[in-house]
Order: C-alpha cells, then structure tokens, then sequence
C-alpha cells in the first residue's frame, strides 16, 4: 500500500451528553463536503481520517481532520475513486465507518460492498437500494410498481434507433434520451423531430459509454418549461421514513444546478403535501434508509413525475437544513450507527425561506472553468449567511475536480429577506485571482423573474441572452 499516513495529536474527544454514533470515521472525499461531514464530527466527538491526493495536500479538509492518508496521484481515478487505497487508509487508522460525500464512491455498490466484506460500515443505504436506484430506467420501473407517477416514456432500455423511433412517435415529439447511468446532467440528448433521432441518439449512446461505461439509454418525453423540484428524505434501520420538505432546483444550466432554495415558491401547500407523500411512498417502496433525495419534474398543471433517486447527501442539502433546524450529516451518521431517526414526521416544519448560490471557479459569461490561485479572499458572515466551502488564502484550485469552490446560502424569515441577506453577501464576497460565478448571482438576484418565483429550468436559457447584450460584470 502506498499510503503515506501522519498522525496528529488532538485533543481529548470533549465529554459529550449523547455517546457519539462512532469513535472514529473516514471521509472518502475533498472539498467542502468532506470539510461539512469532518465540522459535524468535531460537533459529535467522532475522531476523523481525511484522505487526500497530491493535489490536495495543503487542503483544508487535510489539515482539520485528526489524521490524513495521501491515497495516490490527482487523478481521481488514481486516488479518490481507488477503492482498495480507500479500504487500506480506513483498515490503517482503524476507522469504524466511512462517510463517501456525493460524487466519487458515493453511489458505488461495489464500494458497500467492499466495505461490508471488511467490516466497515458505509454511511449511506444497502448496496442493494443503490444498485436499483443507480440504474435510472430499472428505478423508473421500481416506480411503476409502486404506484409513483412517472414521464411518459419508454419502458426500460431502448436498444435501436428503430425501436427509437417507435417509442418517441408514441410518446410524441420533443423526446429525451437519457443514459441510464447517468448523472450531472451527461448523456442527455433532447430531440425534436424523426429526422435527428438517430444521430442524437448515437450521441447519447456514445457519451454515456465514455463518461459512464455503459451505452445503455431510454427515453421520455421532453417537457417544455418543468420546474426541477425534489425531496430530502430520510429513514431508520426500523423502517421509519420521513421527508423533510421540498427544494426548488429549477435554476441551471445545460441541466446542472446553479441556485437551490427551500421552500418553492411554485408549491400550494396540498400540492407540497401530495409530493412529499409521494416522495415517502416512493423511498418505502424500496425499503430506503439513511438520507436520499427524490427528484420530480412539476408541469404548469401542477403535475408532477418522478425523475430519479440520489442515494447519498445532495449538494443542496444546506438549505433544508436551515429551514427545519434539522443537522442532515448528523443524523446520517446516527442511522448509519443504528440508531432511530431522532424526530418524527410531524416534528418537522418548514419555518423561513433559504437559499443557495453555487460559486464555481468558472468564467460567469462563458462558463469555462478557471482554475488557478486565490490570492484574496474574504467570505461574508452577519445574521443568516452560511458558507460551506474548503477554500482559504492562496488555495491552488486543481483543475482535476469539479469547479465548485463554495456555496454561500442565506436563510431569511421569508423569501424576500433570504434575497436581500444574498444579495449583500454576494456584494461583501472577495474571491481574487480567479473568475467565479459570484457576479453572474448577483445579477440573477435582481431579476424580476427570479423575485417573482416564476421560472423554470428553461430560464437561465433566456437569461443568458440577456446577457449576451449586457454581459456580466463585476459588480464591485
Ligand atoms: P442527472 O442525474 O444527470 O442530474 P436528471 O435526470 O436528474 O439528470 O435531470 C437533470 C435535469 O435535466 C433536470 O433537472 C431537468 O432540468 C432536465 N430534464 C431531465 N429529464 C427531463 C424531461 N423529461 N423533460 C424536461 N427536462 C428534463
């Protein structure tokens, strides 16, 4: 094993009122998540690993954990996603269980089940739920079964352009073919006619054996202007299932979110009802625990289908804690340990309004990624501003990793407020030496159309060409 491991002395784990889930855990992750899980650790009294790849040496989430293993190179393929330096770094430092973030091995099964056969408890649901779930067109059955209701679409896996042409001639145009792999918003091809079926989906098919290592695709229809609305769920190893309310994802772009909020301005409160029951059916249904998100696609009808299951912590998942006081991290840990949901269904309220900008290491006109150094930076605070991220003073951003350097999320007493608290945020927010997409939300946060609530995920599209005639600039 090439593990290099340091140990650090650290404190006596402080005398805590509840004995902690774990004695100690490993991150399998970098960044601000990896930073999230360790901060609510310290609060715990869970002891932490941090692994990490060379790129990432002098990274925040090295240098607050308790101990830290270099498991390989920057690619994350080398070091991240290598699942036997992951095991060798928890078997060396004695670590009980692993929390894997989102992305990398969060949604493995083969990973579970390497953990399991080493005795290393994974925190997160059975491989089992993330295989079913995985596969997006074997979930879309999955949620037939169970009475969920689902896009028009086709029924699994379509093989051939004939049988292409087939479905979407019955489902009827626009269409969109879908990996079923798929995830961050790749391998999706959205058609609108018979003639350019068969080369987009070729395309799909080809993507998604280059980014996912399986071609297989299916198909839905395409709805025009839907509102991305999802669920954060949670269960118990003893069955008990709860949701904790809604997000609202609607805006972003080329299908990646930008802006997340909770609650959404587009639900009545029977609507919110009826898709957060069905969100819990649909977790039931698969026998679900730990945390998870159902993702629908609501029309202006105020129809709503199921889209996907993320089985892991979502990126977002900042905003729902802020409106329900409920610590999402903590309380995986506690399931993943075997203990019962610390809250019930009717203990969980929806009280203010959050949201949450993502800031990406990106050009905010052209969305190309800009790696590089920060050399300086300031990160607002005062009432109802949260910041998660990993970043500090002369950070090097790699560029191996995703382009996300922080998530700044303001709570407020209603909507208005947490727009005005992100407004300011926005405007007190230094990050130098680097181009990020700060300015391109701070302009969103003037728009009429984002004051209003009425968007959907079309809306960045039109945005951006309102941009073209008035590029961003930066506001300071
Ligand atoms: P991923 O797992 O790659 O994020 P999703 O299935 O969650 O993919 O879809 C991502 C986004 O793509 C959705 O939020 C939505 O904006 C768009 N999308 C997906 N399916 C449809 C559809 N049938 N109609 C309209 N938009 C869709």
């Amino acid at each position: 094993m090439g593990a290099a491991i340091k140990r650090k002395s650290s404190p006596a784990v402080q005398a805590h009122a509840d004995e902690p889930p774990f004695k100690k855990i490993l991150i399998a992750n970098r960044g601000e998540i990896a930073l999230r899980v360790i901060l609510a650790c310290k609060e715990m009294g869970i002891q932490t690993v941090a692994v990490y790849s060379e790129a990432d040496r002098n990274a925040l989430h090295v240098r607050f954990a308790d101990e830290e293993v270099c498991i390989g190179p920057a690619a994350s393929s080398k070091s991240y996603l290598n699942i036997p330096q992951v095991i060798a770094a928890a078997e060396v430092t004695g670590a009980e269980a692993i929390h894997p973030g989102y992305g990398f091995l969060s949604e493995n099964p083969h990973f579970v089940e390497v953990c399991q056969a080493c005795g290393i408890t994974f925190i997160g649901p059975n491989a089992e739920i993330i295989r079913k779930m995985g596969n997006k067109a074997q979930a879309k059955a999955t949620m037939q079964e169970a009475g969920v209701p689902l896009m028009p679409g086709s029924e699994g896996i379509i093989e051939t352009v004939e049988e292409a042409l087939v479905v979407a001639e019955q489902i009827g145009y626009p269409v969109i073919v879908k990996a079923s792999a798929g995830g961050g918003g790749r391998g999706m091809r959205i058609v609108n006619n018979p003639e350019e079926l068969p080369d987009l989906y070729n395309t799909a098919r080809s993507e998604a054996k280059s980014a996912f290592g399986d071609d297989a695709v299916y198909m839905e229809k395409y709805l025009l202007e839907p509102r991305h609305i999802e669920v954060q769920i949670m269960g118990d190893l003893f069955g008990n299932v709860v949701h904790l309310g809604e997000r609202e994802c609607s805006i972003q772009r080329r299908h990646q979110k930008l802006i997340e909020e909770s609650p959404s301005a587009a639900l009545t409160p029977d609507l919110r009802k009826r898709i957060c029951d069905t969100a819990v059916k649909a977790a039931r249904a698969v026998g679900y625990y730990n945390a998870g998100t159902i993702e629908f696609l609501l029309d202006k009808r105020g129809d709503f289908f199921f889209m996907e299951m993320n089985t892991r912590v979502q990126v977002e998942h900042p905003v729902t804690e802020l409106v329900t006081g409920i610590d999402i991290v903590k309380e995986q840990l506690r399931i993943a340990a075997g203990q019962k949901l610390s809250f019930r269904q009717e203990e969980v309220v929806q009280k203010g309004h959050a949201i949450e900008c993502r800031i990406n290491a990106e050009d905010p006109f052209k969305f190309t990624p800009c790696p590089g150094r920060i050399t300086a930076l300031h990160f607002p605070g005062g009432p109802g501003i949260r910041v998660d991220t990993a970043m500090h003073q002369d950070a090097v951003i790699p560029p191996h990793y995703d382009s996300m350097v922080a998530k700044l999320i303001a709570y407020g007493a209603d909507r208005t407020e947490a727009i005005a608290r992100m407004r300011r945020a926005l405007d007190t927010l230094v990050i130098e030496g680097i181009k990020t997409t700060a300015p391109l939300h701070r302009r969103i946060m003037d728009h009429p159309d984002f004051i209003s609530g009425g968007f959907s995920t079309k809306w960045m599209e039109t945005f951006m060409e309102e941009l073209k005639r008035d590029p961003v600039g930066d506001p300071r």
